[in-house]
């Protein structure tokens, strides 16, 4: 029998409960620190306890793993925590496509497929000197909007990269990227593509509510202009948004476009979860700044269903019974190659 194996943060809590309700056994890789926390859920049927999650790679863990025939379902955590070459050599096979999570993790790769898939990504500023609107300045990988700051112009920009580096938030010899700031409603757009259907869902949208940026709103603006600390994007927590229908087309033919761009650039494609993450303007105009090629701690909050979803199934299907459902079916038809990697 096929299990459902992933490490213990992010939606791990999701995804195995998804498993559980498909009748999938389920494998929990979790740090030594959280084993009280896992076990406080029966349907999590085995802990393998670890110091560290880098032990998946270990041939002790991936044993486990394939004595079980465990399918490893990657997230978040696994992309921060490890480098594209140690989740490619992972052994246990992955769900979805593990060969597209090198392309989310690097900021130029990451860029490449956005334009393939033709995202409306704003504009890149290559040299400080060139700031000359608001920008936003991150770091490469996934660092979850910490340290990220905005900068009018190049002068700003230096003395809040600076006072980062005094810090300790930022190294000195760090390479930042620097892109135009989209101003507007944050929607992060979450879908669903089966191999074995070749369908697209759109399973729902969240947004995110990230400290430093969002408590300043609160602060009136004589405060604001008194404080000297530079507001990062830390992602806190998550909330449910719906959007205008008039906009669901549109959605529909970015989530289409981007399947089909990963398609021809990094085969086997884009299958499974994944997330399209930009802002809408005063004219409902989206600019994407980011994309997820997998799934995305923003559909914790759809634990019980999403509101889309329940459109398309007349069953209350989260993203991870979902994830489980297309493991299932493979299982059962022997296709499972066509959707791990
Ligand atoms: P994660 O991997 O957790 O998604 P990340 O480190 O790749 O995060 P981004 O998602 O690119 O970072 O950015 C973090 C936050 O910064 C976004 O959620 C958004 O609030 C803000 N942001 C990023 N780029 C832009 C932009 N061009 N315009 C406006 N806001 C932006």
């Amino acid at each position: 029998m096929t299990a459902i194996a992933t490490l213990g943060s992010h939606c791990s809590l999701q995804v195995l409960k998804g498993a559980k309700d498909e009748g999938l056994k389920t494998i929990l890789v979790c740090e030594k620190k959280r084993e009280k926390l896992y076990q406080r859920f029966p349907f999590i049927d085995e802990l393998i306890i670890v110091e560290s999650f880098k032990e998946i790679l270990d041939q002790k863990c991936q044993s486990i793993l394939e004595e079980n025939e465990s399918v490893l379902i990657p997230h978040g955590t696994l992309i921060a925590q490890m480098s594209s070459e140690e989740i490619e050599s992972i052994k246990t096979p992955m769900f979805g496509n593990k060969w597209i999570l090198r392309w989310e993790s690097d900021r130029e790769m990451k860029e490449k497929l956005m334009r393939e898939a033709n995202l409306p990504v704003p504009k890149p500023v290559t040299n400080p000197k060139d700031i000359d609107k608001l920008v936003i300045v991150k770091r490469q990988g996934a660092a979850g909007g910490k340290g990220y700051f905005m900068a009018a112009n190049e002068e700003d920009y230096n003395a809040k990269r600076n006072q980062l580096i005094s810090e300790g938030v930022l190294s000195k010899d760090e390479t930042l990227y620097i892109q135009e700031y989209a101003a507007g409603v944050l929607a992060y757009l979450q879908f669903f593509y089966s191999p074995l259907k070749e369908e697209l869902e759109f399973f729902g949208v969240d947004q995110r509510h990230e400290s430093d940026i969002e408590g300043l709103g609160r602060i009136p603006a004589a405060q604001q202009l008194k404080s000297t600390k530079v507001p990062s994007f830390n992602v806190i927590g998550n909330s449910p948004l719906v959007l205008r229908e008039s906009l669901l087309d549109e959605v529909y033919t970015m989530g289409e476009n981007f399947v089909e761009a990963a398609k021809r650039v990094v085969k086997p494609g884009m299958n499974g979860p994944f997330c399209i993450e930009g802002v809408y303007d005063d004219n409902a105009k989206f600019t994407s700044f980011e994309f997820s090629a997998r799934i995305v701690a923003g559909s914790n909050i759809y634990m019980d269903g999403s509101p889309y979803y329940s459109l398309l199934f007349n069953e209350t299907m989260s993203m991870g019974k979902r994830i489980a459902r297309e493991i299932k079916t493979a299982t059962e038809t022997s296709q499972l190659d066509k959707i791990t990697t």
